[in-house]
């Protein structure tokens, strides 16, 4: 396994130290290894607040842990040199949850392309570069004579989405971390974005973190799935397995609540009663509404238990039948 992008026990905190007891922990003793020989889509799931945010920041190198390392290539990021920071911007690509607020309305649609052909001197001829971004437009299923030489205000929400998709794919990246990409663009275009995502992984050999609060897309498009609560990972693994036999409580209560008449659904943003913050200090953080609650539960926080080769559960039930794992990462290794 040859790592490209890790979080090595990542932990962030906002307003204070990791003991200060007014400071909040957006993500807590987070690991995630993405393997560059086996490119694949990894879906991170929670609801707002839930630390996924803080997660694509942390993996992008817009903001820096507070405890634990986030490394490329083997290297902190803090450490790297100017080439090799250079070589982690051009080859982990970032596409965010606003199309329109990314672009300047003074601007035509092609500045947001030509500015990387430029800047990482990606063509030697006006030409070139003309052909390589026609080609990244074609490859997300836009027609180049459609975009081009328009305003951002002249496009649909879809197509500026798909744009950004197009540059991030201009520089050839190994990784692109796409944070809520389709959640401002029309229902009916979402499974298109998706699906451009989902293509370039199997046909370029992209790895794609997809960050998302709606799981039945994530089902749709992933590969692998991290389930969060409150800044914690309460289940990970095979996408199949995790959605269709949730083990953890709260993934259990997620999938029991999707209407059967709508995966569309914002679920993840209605707690379930009874849901108060605070609880579960020190204990499991969802003890407070897992219908399962054991005593174990009110005073000790669980470790993520494997539970099968493609699978970890952060749950006192499974302490008996599961190993604990070194990472997350040698889940989604395993065959
Ligand atoms: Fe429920 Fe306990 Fe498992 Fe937490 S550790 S999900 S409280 S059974």
């Amino acid at each position: 396994m040859t790592v490209l992008l890790e979080a090595r026990h990542v932990t962030r905190t906002y307003g204070g130290g990791l003991l200060d007891r007014d400071s909040t922990v957006a993500l807590e003793d987070f690991s995630l290894a993405i393997d560059s020989d086996r490119p694949s889509v990894t879906a991170i799931v929670g609801e707002s607040g839930s630390g996924k945010t803080t997660l694509a920041r942390l993996l992008l190198g817009l903001v820096a842990p507070t405890s634990g390392q986030v490394l490329y290539q083997g290297r902190d990021l803090h450490d790297l040199s100017g080439t090799e920071r250079r070589a982690f911007r051009r080859d982990i690509q970032a596409i965010f949850q606003d199309p329109y607020g990314v672009y300047n309305p003074f601007y035509r649609v092609d500045h947001v392309l030509t500015t990387p052909v430029a800047k990482f001197r990606l063509a030697r001829t006006k030409a070139a570069a003309r052909g390589l971004i026609e080609d990244a437009l074609r490859a997300v299923g836009l027609r180049p004579e459609e975009i081009l030489g328009r305003y951002p205000h002249q496009l649909s929400g879809g197509q500026r989405q798909r744009v950004m998709v197009a540059r991030a794919l201009l520089l050839r990246p190994h990784l692109i971390v796409a944070d809520e990409p389709v959640s401002m663009v029309d229902a009916s275009l979402r499974a298109t974005i998706l699906g451009s995502l989902r293509q370039l992984n199997q046909e370029r050999g992209i790895s794609i973190i997809y960050i998302t609060h709606d799981l039945a897309t994530a089902y749709q498009v992933a590969d692998n799935i991290i389930v969060l609560y409150r800044a914690s990972v309460a289940e990970a693994g095979d996408v199949e397995l995790v959605v269709k036999a949730p083990n953890h409580p709260y993934t259990q209560l997620l999938i029991a609540s999707i209407p059967q008449v709508s995966l569309e659904r914002n679920w993840l943003s209605e707690p379930a009663a009874g849901h108060q913050e605070g609880q579960g200090v020190g204990g499991c953080k969802f003890v407070s509404r897992c219908p399962v609650a054991m005593a174990v539960c009110q005073q000790s926080k669980p470790p993520l238990f494997r539970t099968e080769l493609r699978r970890v559960v952060a749950c006192h039930q499974y302490a008996s039948g599961g190993s604990q794992p070194e990472a997350m990462a040698s889940v989604f290794a395993s065959e």
